[in-house]
């Protein structure tokens, strides 16, 4: 991206947040000879900026801003609530603009058609599986908060595209995203108090649809499998910039593309694709993730049903979300550790039964409320995290037998034992799960930490108990 952003010349940024996203647009800036002051408030995370020989600014004074076009922000900070980091609340007071790296991309590659994807759950795999398929296609470069961040990506080459998960604040940081195909997967409460509670969720969702291509109509696909994204595709409906495609997997409705029992079936061309093929695409949540796959990819590249079937059967998941480490003895071990919510837990219990399930962690709000219909699939829980005491409380409530394990290493302990020990308990030999329903920063870096640590400990259960 270095030769493109020399378009930039001439300009000042500050980059706040010196994590994957922020290093990297700052050492990209650099590269491309552009002012760039870079602050973080981990000393950890200056010396790496040190090491890159970044010029360090920590923005203390009005004008330190002086000349300074526009503050890019990492995902992680706050940028509204529960209250504005101290130093974009003095860019702000300056007027100066708080965007996204990925604003940074669009402001110097406007042309390449994009893809944008967003929801509260399935963003990653639905990311994965458009930008696997279309890259069957064309040059597809995947990345946003998906885990390579943009400006480590290349320019697609002619004819490609971009295929990017977006979160929430990366939407609302990014006025000039104007995607050639927006797709909203689902809306349900996570990180509300980032965005002072759910109207304020579903307005930075909404901002997915907030610009689109000049001159021509982008492409909506929304799934209206909830409530809040039912009014969206209404309100979009008039609104003459998009194209709206619905689809409805998860729910009854009637839409453009429906999902049952594992059939997709596209209304308006009389397509049927089978979803089941894929066995690493189980459950009603991933065919959702399909069947927008699906409509963005049809709608928006003119791609047919059989090349889509060909490269979707191919299609081998995402670790960390309801992934096999491992059968012993009958009895499997899955890793769901990307489950930070309950909404997220709920979709890997309504396809399990049996289940010794490790559960806890940071809690989201509304804790592990909507998974008390799932009470009958649990045998027992394994308590780990700050959520203990909350989560003991409501095992009662739902008459679950558990236990407070405090850790993934007990749990995983305590489960493999009781589970390989009830092998032939009425039912059959139940599984170990990790599905936290639960961020997992309080005991580790992140959810890939946690879902890797997890599968180190089942990879060396002995087989023998
Ligand atoms: P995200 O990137 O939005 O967090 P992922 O694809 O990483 O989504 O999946 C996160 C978790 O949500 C996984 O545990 C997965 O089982 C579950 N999940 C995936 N797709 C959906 C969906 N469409 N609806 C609800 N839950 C989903």
């Amino acid at each position: 991206m270095s030769s493109l952003l020399s378009n930039l010349q001439g300009r000042k940024y500050a980059v706040l947040g010196l994590g994957r996203t922020g290093l990297s647009i700052a050492r990209a800036l650099k590269k491309a000879k552009i002012d760039v002051l870079v602050w973080d408030d981990h000393e950890a995370a200056l010396e790496k900026a040190r090491k890159a020989r970044l010029d360090l600014c920590n923005f203390e004074n009005a004008a330190d801003f002086d000349g300074v076009d526009a503050l890019i922000l990492s995902p992680g900070i706050p940028h509204k609530y529960p209250q504005p980091h101290p130093i974009v609340e003095r860019a702000l007071n300056k007027n100066i603009p708080v965007i996204s790296d990925i604003e940074v991309l669009r402001k110097i590659d406007p042309e390449t058609p994009l893809v944008a994807i967003t929801g509260t759950n399935g963003k990653s795999t639905t990311t994965a599986l458009i930008g696997h398929v279309l890259s069957t296609q064309c040059d597809t470069q995947i990345g946003g908060n998906i885990g390579v961040p943009v400006m480590d990506l290349k320019k697609p080459k002619k004819d490609g595209a971009y295929v990017l998960e977006m979160s929430s604040y990366q939407l609302e940081l990014t006025p000039s995203l104007k995607p050639k195909v927006s797709v909203l997967l689902n809306i349900t409460p996570d990180h509300l108090s980032r965005h002072g509670g759910m109207d304020g969720y579903i307005a930075a969702k909404k901002q997915i649809f907030a610009s689109s291509v000049d001159g021509e109509k982008g492409f909506a696909v929304i799934c209206i499998d909830d409530e809040h994204t039912v009014k969206i595709a209404e309100e979009l409906r008039a609104d003459e910039n998009w194209q709206v495609i619905t689809v409805a997997a998860m729910s009854e409705r009637a839409a453009d593309i429906t999902v049952r029992g594992g059939i997709l079936t596209d209304q308006r061309a009389e397509i049927t694709i089978d979803l089941n093929k894929n066995n690493r695409m189980n459950g009603v949540h991933n065919h959702q993730n399909a069947a927008a796959a699906y409509a963005a990819l049809h709608y928006g590249f003119d791609m047919d049903e059989k090349s889509f079937e060909k490269a979707y059967n191919k299609f081998g998941g995402l670790k960390h979300r309801q992934f096999l480490v491992r059968t012993i003895n009958g009895v499997p071990y899955i890793n769901d550790s990307k489950a930070t919510n309950a909404n997220a837990t709920a979709r890997a219990l309504a396809g399990m039964k049996n289940v010794y399930w490790i559960v806890g962690g940071q809690p989201k709000e509304g804790g592990l409320d909507s998974l008390e219909d799932y009470a009958d699939r649990i045998r027992h829980a394994f308590l780990i995290g700050e959520s203990v005491d909350a989560f003991a409380k409501w095992m009662q409530l739902n008459n679950i037998d558990y236990d407070i394990s405090h850790t993934v290493d007990i749990a995983v302990a305590q489960a493999h034992q009781m589970a390989q020990n009830r092998r032939g308990a009425p039912g059959g030999a139940g599984m170990v799960l990790l599905s936290p329903a639960c961020a997992s920063f309080d005991q580790f870096t992140s959810f890939e930490a946690r879902g890797d640590h997890f599968e180190e400990l089942v990879n060396a259960l002995e087989e023998n108990v």
